[in-house]
């Protein structure tokens, strides 16, 4: 479930409601023309995840941010081949 929230405190993963992009807060692109997640909450486009995890909002149709997710697309096939070979749990 997605909520507005006020504040980042205690927030892994923040998704924008116009955009249905969700970011990763602790690793942040602070640069200009980063993630700008505190700007999301000023103006009120912010939201949190229950639970707080990349999957919630996955399943929630967000995508995740380019910048501070950047290597989300490149862990998961890493993952599936994993999973694939049997290796791990
Ligand atoms: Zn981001």
């Amino acid at each position: 479930m997605a909520v507005p929230i006020t504040s980042l405190r205690g927030r892994h993963y923040v998704g924008d409601l116009e955009t249905k992009i969700v970011h990763d807060v602790i690793h942040e692109d602070p640069t200009p023309e980063g993630c700008k997640i505190w700007e999301l909450v000023r103006s009120g486009r912010a939201v949190g995840f229950e639970s707080d995890r990349l999957q919630q909002a996955l399943r929630e149709g967000y995508t995740p941010c380019p910048k501070c997710l950047y290597n989300y697309q490149l862990r998961r096939p890493a993952f599936t081949q994993r999973f694939l070979k049997g290796v791990g749990e």
